[in-house]
């Protein structure tokens, strides 16, 4: 299938994608990866009458510890983050995580600022840092902005970012000694959107968990911070009594779409149970 025929622009630096981003208005679409924006365009879901390539603009590259912050430029890709040592040693979620999307060929072209500005909530990236706790960083022709990451979806598709903004980087806290973490994600086969995906960043003392965050991924029209499952685990110890608590606050907050990968309830039993997986695996790490 091939696309509509639009214009292609393709800037050196963030203020010139911002003047062209003005001008052009809502018939622009920022180009990144390409890997959901052209697939929308060849199904005509998208028909932007132009493309803003932003693929040569260095200054949203690059990973790097900032301000006690890990900064992650949004046109880092997933074989980036996946590389990263800095991540490897102070936020190692992300890489591993990085390796459940899609496939290597996908993962070489598509970067973490398309995987969240898509508002996609089968998208894995949106979950995970909502569980990171990640601040996302806007960039508008009046200056920048910060999101937070679980204020930042609004819909299916619909995103706290303006017409005319870019998200340029993501904030992240690198992780203390000693925090668990883990990513699970129910796929029907490699390189597949997840059927439901749970991200799970805790610490424990003296068997207790102190602190936890959940996400979870496609199993609402958004990606979700399930607060009340956070609450049903905090000063608990993580037992099969525990456990069950956050499995019926997560089935709760679920409302999936029903689709190839599954019905209502199966899609929620199947979240509860990676947020089960996910915080056996995040607690066995803690230490
Ligand atoms: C076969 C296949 C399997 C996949 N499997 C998975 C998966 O398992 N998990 C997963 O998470 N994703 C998956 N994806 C999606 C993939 O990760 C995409 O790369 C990602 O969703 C979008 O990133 P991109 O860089 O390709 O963005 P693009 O497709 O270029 O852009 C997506 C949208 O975001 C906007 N945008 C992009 N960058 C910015 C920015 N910096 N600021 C503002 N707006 C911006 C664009 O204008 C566009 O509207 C898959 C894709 C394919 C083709």
């Amino acid at each position: 299938m091939i696309p509509p025929s639009f214009a292609y622009h393709a800037p050196r630096s963030i203020g010139e994608a911002l003047t062209l981003l003005t001008e052009l208005g809502d018939d622009a679409k920022l180009l990144a990866g390409g890997h959901s924006l052209l697939p929308m365009m060849k199904l005509r879901f998208a028909q932007p009458g132009t493309l803003i390539d932003i693929n040569r603009i260095p200054e949203l590259r690059g990973i790097r510890e900032e301000g006690g912050l890990i900064r992650i430029g949004a046109m880092s890709s997933e074989s980036d983050l996946i590389a990263s040592k800095l991540l490897q040693e102070r936020l190692p979620l992300l890489p591993e995580a990085a390796l459940l999307i899609a496939d290597p060929q996908v993962r070489n072209r598509g970067t973490i600022g398309g995987d969240i500005a898509h508002g996609d909530p089968g998208n894995d990236h949106p979950a995970i840092a909502m569980a990171l706790d990640a601040t996302f960083v806007l960039q508008g022709p009046k200056g920048e902005r910060q999101v937070k990451a679980v204020d930042f979806f609004h819909g299916t598709y619909m995103t706290a970012l303006a017409e005319n903004e870019i998200l340029t980087a993501i904030l992240v806290a690198p992780f203390q000694a000693g925090t668990g973490y883990a990513y699970q994600k129910l796929k029907r086969k490699t390189g597949d959107w997840a059927t439901a995906g749970a991200a799970v960043v805790l610490r424990m003392a003296g068997g207790l968990v102190t602190q936890v965050s959940i996400g979870l991924t496609n199993v609402a029209p958004t990606a979700l911070r399930a607060r009340d499952a956070e609450a049903a685990l905090l000063g608990k110890a993580v037992n099969d009594t525990t456990l069950n608590a956050v499995a019926q606050a997560v089935r709760a907050v679920c409302e999936p779409a029903e689709d190839l990968r599954g019905d209502i309830e199966y899609k929620t039993a199947m979240a509860s149970e990676m947020v089960k997986r996910a915080i056996r695996a995040a607690a066995a790490r803690c230490h």
